[in-house]
């Protein structure tokens, strides 16, 4: 059976492939290679080049934002 008319019949089988945020993941299907992404209002929607764009953007944020908070409980650790 060609996988992608297994996926519209069993449904497709996500896993997930990155967290961009604590609220934002991507998801890939196993079977048939389709994308998905969580939006803002943590809906499952598929993962078009704008919204990659989109979480490669959040990533970097969210990614410098934790850095900040680290070095921020490093400082007050020492002092
Ligand atoms: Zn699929």
């Amino acid at each position: 059976m060609p996988t992608k008319l297994y996926c519209d019949f069993f449904g497709h089988n996500y896993e997930m492939t990155k967290k961009v945020t604590n609220h934002v993941k991507e998801y890939t299907c196993k079977n048939c290679g389709k994308e998905l992404t969580t939006d803002s209002n943590g809906k499952l929607i598929e993962l078009t080049p704008k919204y990659r764009d989109i979480n490669t953007a959040l990533e970097r944020i969210y990614h410098s934002k934790l850095m900040r908070l680290k070095q921020k409980s490093l400082t007050s650790s020492i002092c």
